[in-house]
């Protein structure tokens, strides 16, 4: 059975309560259970504001999954970004029932809570360093990879200890319009960069880890687009999954 710790522990099923209280939010989640003789795995964290989670989201997580046999993708709503300048976010209980929401209907993808307030608190901001270190020790087994589109990981320099980031886990990096995925290495301190160059067009070689190039995806969906929709009272049918535009309907989010 797939290690499903990053469930919440008493949240309510996804579909049955649209309430915001209905997310329990614990203190921390259960990871009591003992990996000890749990087979290796293939596990990607996939952070994101998620504010709502979109088709774009759900395409690059398929295509992640197939490409590199993923057994689990945990979606990991953030907080509180730290990339995001926008003041008003959807409150955390909301874009994480989102997301649990779009993953009901993927076996392997699993919403997440390690980025969640503690006890509901001011959210404080998480840095993917610590979260990734924090995976990698309770996933100590397994093959960890992180799940980032191709805007962001150019924003890379931008982010807390990134350097100890590149060198702490793989990177599957998924296209997105507008951006170019040979621009990628750019982005990279020169001498994290492996000395000899892969044949591989789809990789990025790095002294420990690799980056790889995920172009099998192309989706212009972004939480942008959607909310000026919503805002514009225009539909959004196809730009989230089906559940999600029903909770966002019946919460009366981003208008
Ligand atoms: P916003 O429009 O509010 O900036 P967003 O659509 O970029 O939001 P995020 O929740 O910030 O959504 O994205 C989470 C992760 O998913 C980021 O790494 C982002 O680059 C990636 N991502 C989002 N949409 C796409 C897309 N259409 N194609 C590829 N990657 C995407």
């Amino acid at each position: 059975m797939p290690a499903r710790s990053h469930e919440p522990a008493h949240a309510s099923a996804p579909g049955h309560s649209h309430s915001h209280a209905g997310v329990h939010i614990p203190h921390s989640h259960a990871h009591g259970h003992s990996r000890a003789h749990a087979p290796s795995r293939v596990i990607a964290i996939f952070g994101g504001t998620f504010d709502p989670i979109h088709s774009g989201h759900i395409a690059v997580a398929q295509a992640a999954q197939r490409r590199f046999h993923l057994d689990t993708i945990y979606f990991v709503p953030s907080s509180r970004p730290p990339h995001k300048s926008r003041q008003s976010l959807a409150a955390f209980p909301h874009r994480y029932a989102m997301a649990a929401l779009a993953c009901a209907d993927h076996a392997a993808f699993i919403p997440s809570l390690a980025e969640a307030p503690v006890d509901g608190g001011t959210p404080h901001v998480f840095y993917s360093i610590d979260t990734v270190k924090r995976f990698r020790k309770e996933h100590s087994d397994d093959h960890l990879y992180f799940i980032v589109g191709a805007d962001q990981f150019l924003e890379i320099p931008t982010w807390y200890h990134y350097e100890q980031l590149l060198d702490t886990c793989d990177f599957i990096i998924a296209h997105r319009p507008g951006f170019r995925l040979d621009a990628l290495r750019l982005v990279v301190p020169p001498e994290k960069l492996a000395r000899t160059r892969t044949q591989n067009p789809h990789a990025i070689e790095l002294r420990k880890t690799k980056l790889h190039l995920l172009s099998t995806v192309s989706s212009h969906v972004s939480s942008t687009e959607v909310r000026q929709r919503l805002e514009k009272r225009q539909s959004i049918h196809g730009l989230v999954p089906a559940r999600v535009e029903e909770y966002i309907r019946g919460q009366a989010l981003y208008r």
